[in-house]
C-alpha cells in the first residue's frame, strides 16, 4: 500500500516474530480480523479457536480467568468488571420469575444492599440466615430458593460459616450454593471442592493485591451454568477490560506469597492486641476465644486469614486520636492491599444502616477493621502501639 497521510490509518500486520513473549502481552484490540468468511464461519461454529469482539472475550481476561479457576479447582470461569458485577451476573443469569434467594446476613455491605434494596425492586426477595448458626439454615431455604449466597469468613467480625451443615440443608432443596470467597481466598478454602456450585471473587482485593483495579471472577464446574454466565456477561456488558486483566494477572503471580505473609502479620497483630488496655474486643479466628475457633482450625486448616478487627474503648474521638497517631497506616475501605489498611465500618462499609441495625450485626461505632499488608511487622507494631497510646 502506498504510504501517504491518508493511508496511515490502514492497519499494519503485527511484525513477524518467531519468539514467544515470556510475559502475557496486553491485547487491547477490540476487534479481531480474519482472512476470509470461511474462517469467520468456523469461528462462529466454534470449529477454530479465536476471539472476535472484546465484549465476548479477550485474551487477557481468558488467561486471568484460567489462572483463578486453577486456584479454585474450577473447570471454568469468567472475569467481570468488578466483584459486584460478578454477583449481578449470577443473579441475572439464574433468577426467573418466582425464584427467591437465601443469604447469610453477614455479607459484604454492598451485597446486602443489592439483596435488600435493589433485587426486591425487580421482584426477588431474600430470606436471611446466620451462617455461623446452623439452626437458622432450614427456615431460610424454601422450595422457591434458587441461590444461597454466603461468605466463608464474614466482614468485619470474621465469623466462620458452618459450610458442611449448609451443604447438607441445601441438598434437601433445589437451591445451589454460591460462595463469595474474597475474604477467605482459594489459599484458605476452595468452596467448589466442598459442595458449592459457584464461587466468586472481588479480584480488586488480595488476588490482584495492589489496589489499582476493579475486577470480579465467577467460576464453576457446571458446564451449562458456565455457558449461561458467559452469554449473560456478553449480553449485559458486564465484561472486564484487557488492561485491568493484564495488571491483575501480574498481581496474581505473587498472591499466595502475599497471602501467607499478610496472614503471618495478622497472627502477630492479634497477639499484640490481645489484652491491650485500650481495646474492649478483639476479633480474629485464630484466638481460642473466637466462637468458631475450632471450626476455623479444622475447616480452614488454620488459615485464620489476613484481617483483624477490634473495638476501641470510648467513642469517635478515641478513633480519631488513634487514626491521627497511627497516620502511616492508610485509611482505606478496601482490603488485601500490599499495605496494611484500617477502616471504621460504622462510617464506611455499613454506613447505610442505622445505628440500631449496625449494633444488631455487632458493628459498634468504634470497631476498627485492619487488613494486614506485607510490610515488616516491626513497622506495623510501632504504628499500632503509637496509635493506641494516643487513642
Ligand atoms: C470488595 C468486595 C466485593 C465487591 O467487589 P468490587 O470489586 O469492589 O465490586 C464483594 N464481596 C466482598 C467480600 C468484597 O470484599
Amino acid at each position: 500500500m502506498k504510504k501517504t497521510k491518508g493511508t496511515i490509518v490502514r492497519r499494519n500486520k503485527i511484525p513477524e516474530n518467531e519468539g514467544i513473549p515470556l510475559s502475557t502481552p496486553l491485547s487491547a484490540s477490540v476487534m479481531y480480523h480474519y482472512e476470509n468468511i470461511e474462517q469467520v464461519k468456523a469461528l462462529n461454529e466454534k470449529k477454530i479457536e479465536g476471539f472476535s469482539y472484546a465484549r465476548y472475550a479477550n485474551p487477557n481476561a481468558k488467561i486471568l480467568a484460567e489462572k483463578i479457576s486453577w486456584l479454585e479447582d474450577a473447570k471454568g470461569g469468567f472475569i467481570t468488571a468488578s466483584g459486584m458485577s460478578a454477583l449481578s451476573c449470577v443473579f441475572l443469569a439464574l433468577l426467573k420469575k418466582g425464584d427467591t434467594i437465601a443469604a447469610s446476613k453477614q455479607l459484604y455491605g454492598q451485597s446486602l444492599k443489592m439483596l435488600t434494596k435493589m433485587l426486591p425492586r425487580m421482584g426477588f426477595e431474600t430470606k436471611f440466615f446466620d451462617s455461623s448458626d446452623p439452626s437458622t439454615f432450614a427456615e431460610a431455604i424454601t422450595p422457591t430458593t434458587k441461590i444461597i449466597l454466603v461468605e466463608i469468613e464474614s466482614n468485619p467480625l470474621l465469623r466462620i460459616t458452618y459450610f458442611d451443615e449448609l451443604v447438607k440443608v441445601a441438598k434437601e432443596s433445589s437451591a445451589l450454593i454460591m460462595v463469595d470467597n474474597t475474604f477467605t481466598t482459594p489459599s484458605g478454602y476452595k468452596p467448589l471442592n466442598h459442595g458449592a456450585t459457584l464461587v466468586m471473587h472481588s479480584v480488586s482485593k488480595i488476588l490482584s493485591g495492589h489496589s489499582d483495579l476493579n475486577l470480579g471472577y465467577i467460576g464453576s464446574n457446571d458446564d451449562k451454568l458456565l455457558e449461561d454466565i458467559d452469554e449473560l456477561i456478553a449480553n449485559f456488558g458486564l465484561n472486564s477490560n484487557p488492561f485491568n486483566c493484564w495488571l491483575a494477572e501480574r498481581g496474581l503471580h505473587t498472591f499466595d506469597l502475599r497471602f501467607k505473609e499478610a496472614q503471618r502479620n495478622a497472627a502477630k497483630l492479634a497477639a499484640l492486641l490481645e489484652d491491650h488496655p485500650k481495646i474492649s474486643k478483639l476479633y480474629y479466628p485464630g484466638l481460642a476465644s473466637h466462637p468458631e475457633h475450632l471450626l476455623a482450625k479444622t475447616m480452614l486448616k488454620g488459615n485464620f486469614g489476613t484481617i483483624v478487627s477490634f473495638v476501641l474503648k470510648g467513642d469517635y474521638t478515641n478513633v480519631n486520636n488513634f487514626l491521627n497517631a497511627a497516620k502511616d497506616i492508610p485509611y482505606g475501605s478496601t482490603l488485601g492491599d500490599v499495605s496494611t489498611l484500617v477502616v471504621v465500618p460504622s462510617i464506611s462499609s455499613h454506613r447505610h444502616l442505622n445505628k440500631e441495625e449496625r449494633l444488631a450485626l455487632g458493628i459498634e461505632d468504634t470497631l476498627i477493621r485492619v487488613s494486614l499488608g506485607i510490610e515488616a511487622f516491626s513497622l506495623i507494631k510501632n504504628d499500632f502501639l503509637t496509635g493506641l497510646e494516643e487513642a
